[in-house]
Formats: structure tokens, C-alpha cells, sequence
């Protein structure tokens, strides 16, 4: 049998509170944990790199500072969040650790996620810890952000996270199996939706319409969050996670809903780049530096001839060759100013002059497209 994760090199997998934290107690579920996390070790010894968000901060902290059930006050949910954050990162960290995995904990807002400039650190901190051998674990920066600047559900910001990573596939861990026609349940007529090739009207309206308890919000944020990982590349898998083993029972063969990727993250990246961003500068190579970027590498400052325009770290940039046509575009890892104090010397002299080793590339290879005629 075949499982739905294979082929798919990055995986992202969320993982919702009511999985992680017991409703009635509002304890950890530790052995669940154990046995969840046991099984993105072997996903992890197949060569796949892990990504985790995680919900339960709050869920854990009301337990640790003794707080009513019900809604909370948001100063009290920030406090819960605060508190609950550090027992969900000791939890992770244990569970991991019994495999001799190491993890980093990230917190986000969507002014990180959304604007670029933010979005190139933490792209580039994540993708570092995944080098490093490491599982980032990821959740929403609860007790700082206010509801201007707020995800509320991790559903979005998994979503988010994968599309930022180039993750091929994201996996929803929740309470419910995957998207219905109608409301589930023992009298309904709601049919499971095994794969769904597109987010039309129709689909949305299943989500909305939806009244179980935990299906309800659960379910339209969770088509929000197909809507942009299937966009930007990423397929998306919804599926139960409550009994133990979750990943692997999936592999076997769960029920579950797929939701198909319009096409590839590396595509999805290039239309946005080529496509949506707009130019803020030009920076002008060599044809060493021009093949240097048909060969797939970084732009490097010793290439650089000529620096135009005004631009910000994380602006696109357009990159043209030394018969002024355009071959490609990227985000920009340095400011104009400092683009052109660079420009022309080599990388040590680079490193020497930022005092900053990640400073040596004017536009990383991950962050650049080539552009070839037909596309302009
Ligand atoms: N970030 C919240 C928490 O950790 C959970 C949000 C969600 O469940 O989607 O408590």
C-alpha cells in the first residue's frame, strides 16, 4: 500500500491542542507525544526534514496557573501563554531528546510571516536548524501578539510556515478525519471527501457550513490554510490524529483528506518572485557573476559592476548582465547602500566590512530566479 507522505521530502505537521493536551484534566498527553514524535523520528531517519507546529501553550498554562475554565480574559490568555509555552517546549524537547533529536523552539507573529524583510531571517534561521539536524517547533507568539497581529489559529500559520519553507506537504493533526460534504455523524447523509483537487465555492461552503463543536472554526480555518499551502505549492493532508502513532496509522492507510498542490514550491516561489514582487532596484554583473548564477549559485558582491535604485533587505532586486538584459530576480540580501560599498570586493573583504558572515551574498541562491525570455 501506498502511503499518502511518500515522496514528499519536507514535511510540516501540526499538531492542535485538543491532541496534545487532555480535555478533561488539561494535562499533557505524554505518551501520545511520546508515540507521535516516535514516528517523525523515522520519518526523519528517511532523509525528510521536519518541520513541527505546535498549539497547547495556552491550553497548558491555564492548568499550570490554576485558571477557570471558559474563555479568558486576553491578558490572562497571555499570561496562560507564557507560562504554558515553556512546559510545551520542556515537553517537546524531551520527547525528541529520547531519540537523540534536538529542537528549536520559534515563536511567530504574521508581521514576521507576512512582510519579507522579517520573512528572510526566519526563513533562513529554520532552514539552518534543518541543517543543523535540528526540528524547529514552531507556534504563535501568544503572550506578545495583540489581535491586530495575530493568527489566533495555527492552522493559518502552518500553512504559512510551510509555504515559507517550500515544504511539499503539510499535515493537519486534529480531532476530525478529514473534510465532509455535510455535518458527520451517525444519522447524516455527509460524505468524507478523500482528495480535493481545488478550493471552489462548493468547498468552502462544506467548511462553513459545518456546526460539530470541534469542527466548526476548525474546519474553515483549515480550508484557509489549504488555500495558501496548496497555492504556494505545498499539498495538505487533513487527518486524525487523536490515537496513539498518529503519522504512521496515516502512512497505513487512515482515512484522511488530501488536498493536491497547484504545482511545485520551487515554481510556486519563481511566479511569486517573477510574478507579483515589485522591482526596487538593478543590480549589474560580470559574466563571471552571470554564470555563476546560470549555475545555480549565490550572487556574490565580487561579481557586481553597478548598483541602482533604492532598495531594503528582502526587496526584489532585478539582476542584469554586462549587455544589460535582465538573466534574474531575487530578494535582495543587503540595502542599496550597502550593496554598493560591497559591490566588487571579495567575501572575506565582505565579512570583514558587516562584521557579519551571513552578509557575504547580495542574493542568495534559495532567494534568486532566473529569468528566461519567455517569462518577462
Ligand atoms: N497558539 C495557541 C496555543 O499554543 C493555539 C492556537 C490554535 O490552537 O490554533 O495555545
Amino acid at each position: 500500500m501506498t502511503s499518502p507522505l511518500d515522496g514528499f521530502e519536507r514535511l510540516t505537521v501540526k499538531i492542535g491542542s485538543a491532541l496534545l493536551v487532555d480535555r478533561t484534566t488539561g494535562a499533557l498527553r505524554k505518551e501520545w507525544l511520546a508515540s507521535l514524535v516516535a514516528d517523525l523520528a523515522g520519518l526523519k531517519n528517511q532523509n525528510r526534514d521536519i518541520i513541527v507546529v505546535s498549539s497547547g501553550a495556552v491550553a497548558l498554562g491555564r492548568r499550570i496557573l490554576n485558571l477557570k475554565p471558559g474563555t479568558l480574559p486576553l491578558d490572562r490568555a497571555q499570561a496562560a501563554a507564557s507560562v504554558g509555552q515553556v512546559a510545551l517546549a520542556q515537553a517537546w524537547r524531551e520527547a525528541f531528546g529520547a531519540h537523540d533529536i534536538t529542537m528549536g523552539q520559534i515563536l511567530l507573529t504574521p508581521n514576521i510571516t507576512e512582510e519579507r524583510r522579517s520573512f528572510i531571517n526566519a526563513r533562513a534561521t529554520m532552514g539552518t536548524l534543518l541543517a543543523l539536524g535540528a526540528i524547529p517547533v514552531i507556534n504563535e507568539n501568544d503572550s506578545v501578539a495583540t489581535s491586530e497581529i495575530r493568527y489566533g489559529d495555527n492552522d493559518r500559520l502552518s500553512a504559512r510556515v510551510a509555504s515559507m519553507l517550500g515544504a511539499d506537504c503539510l499535515v493537519l493533526l486534529s480531532d476530525v478525519d478529514g473534510l465532509y460534504t455535510g455535518i458527520p455523524g451517525p444519522d447524516s447523509s455527509a460524505e468524507h471527501l478523500p482528495r480535493v483537487k481545488a478550493i471552489t465555492p462548493e468547498i468552502e461552503a462544506m467548511a462553513g457550513g459545518s456546526t460539530s463543536e470541534t469542527a466548526r472554526g476548525g474546519m474553515v480555518t483549515k480550508i484557509e490554510a489549504a488555500k495558501i499551502a496548496t497555492q504556494a505549492g505545498t499539498a495538505m493532508i487533513i487527518a486524525r490524529g487523536t490515537s496513539r502513532n498518529p503519522l504512521s496509522e496515516l502512512a497505513a492507510g487512515a482515512r484522511h483528506t488530501f488536498f493536491t498542490a497547484t504545482q511545485s514550491p520551487a515554481a510556486a516561489r519563481k511566479r511569486w518572485i517573477l510574478g507579483t514582487l515589485e522591482v526596487a532596484g538593478t543590480i549589474h554583473v560580470d559574466t563571471g557573476a552571470a554564470k555563476a548564477l546560470f549555475n545555480g549559485k549565490s550572487l556574490l558582491p565580487i561579481g557586481v559592476t553597478r548598483v541602482s535604485g533604492e532598495f531594503s533587505r528582502g526587496d526584489a532586486v532585478s539582476v542584469k548582465g554586462p549587455d544589460d538584459r535582465e538573466i534574474a530576480r531575487g530578494l535582495a540580501s543587503m540595502n542599496n547602500n550597502d550593496a554598493n560599498l560591497a559591490k566588487g570586493k571579495k567575501s572575506e573583504q565582505v565579512a570583514l566590512m558587516f562584521g557579519d558572515m551571513n552578509r557575504t551574498e547580495l542574493v542568495h541562491a534559495d532567494n534568486l530566479v532566473l529569468v528566461t525570455p519567455t517569462e518577462k
